[in-house]
């Protein structure tokens, strides 16, 4: 079978809020058919080399709280700092051989928004967050398709049950790290997979406000 099925925005343990161990994080992936994750944690890496080697392919990410909102940055090993701006964030990313990736552009607090969606030169945008509501993936979808900016999903997971509910179709049948990044720097993929319904989103909203409060009004 040709092409692989990859959720290119997984947290684990490394993130404050993430409840994954990197190992999990594996292991579910293989078991609901993925063949490749990214271990994209808020503001650090290191979870993928923890995680070690098997079939599955696992990428080292990193979701950066930059200025405008969260980035993501693959490839990386080293972590990028927050607080930085979004082209100082890709500057540094591009010269680390890393591919940028805007995750949940319409997001409240977190995401970038569309006007720096627009203005930053990402290799990539995510159409389907896994944790997004359907209004907010469908508007992302449409602004890809608008600025021609190849298109991923990724479920944003941060327990081990919600890894691949959201997802990237890869058209290559890529077999290393650098295959798949090289694939959506071309543009070889395609999203898919479900937001969350209204009843979720809403708790989870609530839940994430209240913990922004907890830890006096810093965004992770
Ligand atoms: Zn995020
Ligand atoms: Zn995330």
């Amino acid at each position: 079978m040709r092409g692989l099925k990859a959720d290119l925005h997984v947290h684990t343990t490394f993130s404050k809020d993430g409840k994954t161990s990197p190992a999990e994080a594996v292991k579910r992936a293989k078991a609901v058919g993925l063949g490749c994750i990214a271990l994209t944690d808020h503001n650090a890496t290191g979870a993928a080399a923890e995680a070690g080697e098997g079939d599955v392919i696992v990428i080292p990410g990193i979701e950066v709280t930059a200025k405008e909102g969260h980035i993501i940055v693959l490839g990386v090993g080293e972590p990028i700092p927050k607080g930085l701006g979004a082209l100082e964030v890709c500057d540094r990313a591009r010269s680390a051989g890393a591919v940028v990736i805007i995750p949940h552009p319409y997001r409240w607090i977190t995401g970038v928004g569309e006007k720096a969606a627009r203005a930053i030169p990402s290799n990539a945008m995510e159409g389907i967050n896994g944790r997004s509501m359907q209004g907010d993936n469908v508007r992302s979808v449409e602004l890809c398709a608008d600025l021609k900016r190849p298109t991923v999903g990724g479920s944003d997971a941060h327990v081990p049950e919600e890894i691949g509910v959201a997802y990237t179709n890869l058209s290559d049948n890529c077999q290393t790290v650098d295959g798949v990044l090289d694939a959506i720097r071309k543009g070889k993929c395609a999203p898919g997979g479900t937001s969350v319904t209204m009843g979720n989103a809403f708790k989870r909203t609530i839940r994430n406000f209240n913990a922004y409060l907890n830890r006096g009004g810093r965004r992770l």
